[in-house]
Order: C-alpha cells, then sequence, then structure tokens
C-alpha cells in the first residue's frame, strides 16, 4: 500500500502573509489553462490545498512539461521546493487595504499521484475568505517533531535556501533600507538618463517608481554597458541585489536613498499581468500658458499640438564647445500660447512625429533666454508621440475643430530655442541687410510663392548614418565612402535636395529645401519622390508642378558658401508651414498699426 503524504496544514496561510516555508506539502485540486486561445502563451494555473484553504497559483511556464506528462493532475500532491511571491495589487480601502499576494511555483515533486490518492484532502475553503488578521493564530501549525526537526536542520545548513526564502519576497521602495540585505523591488522605470563619461567609462541613472515611492538608481561602467540597452523607459521590472545609501539630496526624488547597480544585480521584466498595482506614470499636466510664469530650470509636464516642426540644427555647445542636434516644435493648446519645445540630439534626429502630432511631455526643463521661455526635452525626461489618453484626445478634437488657428506663432519674432531669433523680412530686405555675410548663419521668416521647382538632381545618395546626410562617393566596390564620417559603408540612403525659387512682393530668390523640408514641399515622402523620378516621368511630373504657385510660409537660413573659388549667398529652407490667411492678416494689421503710431 502506498503511504499519502500528509500536507503542510496552515502553510498557504503562511505563505499569502509573506512568510517563507521549507518545502510545504499541498494538494492539486485544479489545473487550468490561462488564455487557452492563445496558442502562444501557454499558461497554467492552479488551485491548490493545504487541508485547510486552497489558493491559486501559477505554474511558472518552465513546468509546463510536468503537466503534458500528466504529473500534475487533479489530486496530486507536491512539495514545493521552490515559489516566489510578488505583489498583484492591494484590496480594501484605509486601515482595511491588504495586499493580494500572487504565488508562483517555480520548482516542485510529485510526491503521489492524482491516482494514488483519488480524493480532495480535508474541507478547504478558499484562502479569500479566511479572515486575514487573525488566521494566522487560529490555523495552528501541526507537524510532528521529526519534521521540525528536519526542517531546522535543513533551514540552517542550506545556503540557498536562505536565498530563497529572501527572493520570495517583493518590497515595497519605500520599505528599502540599507540594514535589509535581500529584497526585490518591483517598479516602473520612469525616467531614463542617456549616457555620461565616467572614470574611463560610462553611467547612466534612472527612477524607479511603485505605489509606495520612487527612488534613483545608477549604473556604472560594466553594469551601465550590460543594462543601458535592455532597460526600457516605462517598463515594469523586478529588481534585486543593488547597493543602497543615503540619497544626495541635492538630486533626490522624494526617497532618502538612492541606489546602485552591483555586480550581483538581476534586472527581470515582469509581463502585463504582474504589472497589476504598479502606477502607471503620473503627469502633472499644466497648460502651456503657464510656463511664462515658471522660473528657469523647472520641470514641467505638460500637453500640446505640434504646431511647426523645425528641421534638424547643428549647434555648438556654449558651455563644452562640442556639436548638438537639436530640433525645436512649436506646440500649442487651448490657452492660447505657443510654447518651443526643444529636442536635442537623439531624440531630435529620431523624431517622427509632424505637425497635428499631440506631444506629451514628463519632466520638460524650462530654459529662460534673452527673456523668452522654452521648454527642453533632457534627461529623465519622457516624450510621448500622440499618446492614446483622453487628455490627447481632446486637444486634438480642439485642433481639428480650428482651435489653433486662433494662435498666432508669427506675431512677434519668437527666439526659437534660445539661439537665434526668427524676424519676418520681405526677401529685399533680407537681400539689403547682407544677412548671411556674417560668421554665423542668419535666420528670417517670409510668405513667399514657390515659383521653380527643380526636378534635376532633386536627390543624392548620402550618408547612411542617421544624423549625417553627407553625399556619399561611390567606390565602385559595393561600398559608399562618406567623407564626413571618414568612412565606407555597404549601403547609403537618399536624401533630398530639392533646388526651388521663391518670391514675394519684392524680390525672388534661389532656396534648397534638404531631406524633410522637401517632403514636406512635395508633399511625398522621399521614397516617393526617387521612385517617381525614376520609373515614373508622369507621376513626377505631377508631384513637382502641383507645388507651383503655393504660398507658404518659409523660415530661411541664409549664409555664405564658398564654391569653386567664388562666394555665394545661399537660402535653405529650414520649415515650411502652411499659409493661415486669418493669422497672417493679424500680422500685418499690427505691423499697420505700429507704422502708423496706433493711428491707424
Ligand atoms: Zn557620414
Amino acid at each position: 500500500m502506498t503511504l499519502i503524504q500528509s500536507l503542510t496544514r496552515g502553510a498557504i496561510t503562511r505563505i499569502m502573509q509573506g512568510e517563507y516555508i521549507l518545502n510545504p506539502v499541498v494538494q492539486i485540486l485544479n489545473i487550468d489553462r490561462v488564455n487557452p486561445t492563445k496558442p502562444d502563451e501557454e499558461q497554467y494555473r492552479l488551485i491548490i490545498s493545504d487541508g485547510e484553504y486552497h489558493c491559486y497559483a501559477m505554474l511558472d511556464i518552465q513546468l509546463n512539461q510536468l503537466h503534458h506528462y500528466g504529473l500534475l493532475s487533479e489530486n496530486t500532491i507536491v512539495c514545493l521546493d521552490k515559489y516566489t511571491i510578488s505583489m498583484a495589487g492591494k484590496k480594501g480601502f484605509g486601515n482595511n487595504q491588504s495586499i493580494i499576494f500572487r504565488l508562483i511555483l517555480n520548482e516542485l515533486t510529485a510526491l503521489n499521484s492524482g491516482d494514488q490518492v483519488q480524493t480532495k484532502i480535508g474541507e478547504p475553503v478558499t484562502y479569500e475568505n479566511a479572515d486575514t488578521a487573525n488566521s494566522a493564530s487560529t490555523a495552528p501549525v501541526l507537524r510532528g517533531p521529526e519534521e521540525r526537526k528536519q526542517s531546522n536542520n535543513n533551514y540552517n545548513s542550506n545556503d540557498r535556501t536562505l536565498k530563497t526564502k529572501c527572493n520570495a519576497l517583493t518590497i515595497p521602495i519605500a520599505s528599502l533600507s540599507p540594514f535589509q540585505k535581500k529584497w526585490f523591488i518591483k517598479a516602473r522605470v520612469v525616467g531614463k538618463t542617456r549616457k555620461y563619461p565616467y572614470r574611463g567609462g560610462r553611467y547612466f541613472s534612472m527612477n524607479l517608481k511603485d505605489k509606495s515611492g520612487e527612488i534613483r538608481v545608477t549604473a556604472y561602467k560594466e553594469q551601465c554597458d550590460k543594462f543601458y540597452d535592455l532597460i526600457v523607459a516605462d517598463n515594469v521590472y523586478f529588481f534585486s541585489n543593488c547597493h543602497l545609501k543615503l540619497a544626495n539630496k541635492q538630486y533626490s526624488l522624494k526617497s532618502d536613498y538612492e541606489m546602485s547597480f552591483t555586480g550581483e544585480t538581476m534586472v527581470q521584466l515582469c509581463d502585463d499581468e504582474d504589472n497589476v498595482g504598479v502606477p502607471e506614470i503620473k503627469f502633472d499636466l499644466i497648460p502651456l500658458s503657464q510656463v511664462t510664469n515658471m522660473e528657469n530650470n523647472e520641470s514641467v509636464d505638460t500637453i500640446g499640438i505640434c504646431k511647426e516642426v523645425g528641421e534638424l540644427q547643428t549647434v555648438t555647445s556654449r558651455t563644452t564647445n562640442k556639436e548638438l542636434k537639436k530640433r525645436e516644435l512649436t506646440l500649442v493648446d487651448a490657452s492660447n500660447d505657443p510654447i518651443v519645445l526643444v529636442l536635442w540630439n537623439n531624440e531630435a534626429i529620431n523624431f517622427d512625429g509632424q505637425v497635428k502630432s499631440v506631444i506629451l511631455v514628463k519632466g520638460s526643463r524650462i530654459k529662460e533666454y534673452l527673456g523668452h521661455k522654452n521648454l527642453n526635452v533632457g534627461s529623465g525626461s519622457i516624450l510621448k508621440i500622440n499618446p492614446d489618453t483622453p487628455e490627447a484626445h481632446k486637444l486634438r478634437e480642439w485642433f481639428d475643430n480650428g482651435g489653433g488657428n486662433n494662435i498666432s506663432t508669427m506675431v512677434s519674432a519668437r527666439t526659437g530655442g534660445g539661439s537665434f531669433s526668427t524676424d519676418w523680412l520681405t526677401l529685399k530686405d533680407a537681400y539689403l541687410r547682407n544677412l548671411g555675410s556674417g560668421e554665423k548663419p542668419d535666420y528670417f521668416q517670409c510668405k513667399a510663392v514657390v515659383y521653380i521647382v527643380k526636378q534635376d538632381n532633386a536627390f543624392y545618395k548620402a550618408c547612411p548614418q542617421a544624423d549625417c546626410n553627407k553625399k556619399v562617393m561611390d567606390e565602385g566596390n559595393g561600398h559608399y565612402r562618406c567623407e564626413r564620417c571618414n568612412a565606407a559603408y555597404p549601403n547609403f540612403k537618399y536624401f533630398l535636395k530639392v533646388d526651388i525659387h521663391i518670391g514675394d512682393c519684392t524680390f525672388n530668390r534661389r532656396a534648397i529645401c534638404f531631406g524633410q523640408t522637401g517632403e514636406q514641399l512635395l508633399k511625398h515622402t522621399t521614397q516617393e519622390i526617387v521612385e517617381a523620378l525614376e520609373n515614373d516621368p508622369a507621376r513626377a511630373q505631377k508631384i513637382f508642378s502641383d507645388v507651383k504657385f503655393s504660398s507658404h510660409i518659409f523660415k530661411l537660413r541664409c549664409m555664405n558658401t564658398f564654391y569653386e573659388g567664388t562666394v555665394r549667398n545661399m537660402l535653405y529652407v529650414q520649415s515650411i508651414n502652411p499659409l493661415n490667411i486669418k493669422e497672417y492678416n493679424g500680422r500685418l494689421i499690427k505691423e499697420l498699426i505700429e507704422m502708423t503710431n496706433g493711428t491707424a
């Protein structure tokens, strides 16, 4: 006759209250597939019983095989060799609030098969119905002296078991302390910096956030290299084995501590089901008009519609003398005060929003320059394009119904990101003022008509690097050399260089539309334009002639270039914006009033 193992009575209550029990013996009452309609997500949920209570437990997918072999059928008695508990959320309110734990079975041994046991042991009731406040004391642990002795022995002699015990628990960030050596936290990455140089290596930081609080963590050198690409902002992970120290209050958040990664640090992505209870990123959105009343360097969460998208610019940092990439977006909202949002480097290069996109930003910084304030997306900022939130939909509806029409981004000369101002000039004025003849380029904007759009040489083969658009030389051996990068690549990208003539009532000038501004002008993607020019002359003809005699607001960069020994004053189109008659007339009327000292 087979010996049927006895169950570890009271085990479930104690486990679910966070206590670690060594090798508890439980009975499987039921096993069920989660998401049976999704073939690639094979996961099983069990109901396990200790004879007094039963509860749900998830089967680690590594153990699915056991079920395939029929080892986990109803009534089977198993020993839990390894299990983990994570916080799955909270229930109740105020003082009655309690944490809901999720039990995951990682390793187990079947002691008696379902066929041997044949029946449910005891009259277990569901754990959720238990009075959790009292059940620990009312559910005495029934263990024989032999069993207890064995358990204690294991406990002291087996270090791995100790580790398992500590790993079994996820604790809230607010209860982290340096005195606690072993823990897990489950947190959302809410701000991830770029990599910075650090003692011959690099480092990055991020903030980790759960319901209880937020803590800053930094990864230096090897840890930076190991984790930088793996950790994605806004994802939820388990973290453990980080080094905890008192926070430097200068940079700290609400937490007393900050952490750094160590060689032992473990980071594990949580799937969506595990994310229950980890708060979504909170945005304290303010209207754009409030920015003017705020202090330089303050952090701003806001949402706006992109009314203008500037072209990618290269600027030199005043402090480090390094070359930086930047792109400016003009955001508007119902508060009637447009603001410039500046994106830097990768964010600027990879920006794929356009006019009318809703832009949500968290943690942008106010920068004041010559009395104008704009917002900068920097390290730790989060930028979302067309987020699926009620605020975004409301804003879009407002804009689609003409809400943005009454907001003029043109009335005054706005500072463009603090480095230059964009004056309104006629083409003749710009010429008479010798714009572009100085060391640095000049910028101005004007309303002009497109007279000529040249089809010839409207694109070239350019360096494939995202932030380099230099024309490449075909080396004839399947490689293309970029002189700026000083490298040869096996591929290239097509890049637009559209030659146009524009004119206003005073003058007309040649101007060049590179890349995105070329696409904007021709209203087609580079791909489509190149395709048409190469294979479909009629279509190309139409794309190019459709633009003729259209009026736009052009922002132009004016500079001298040296070409074959001669100096040429060139205009480069920085952005093309649709002409809004009402807005434009508003500007003309304002100018008239100024010219006539308000007597008009
Ligand atoms: Zn290049």
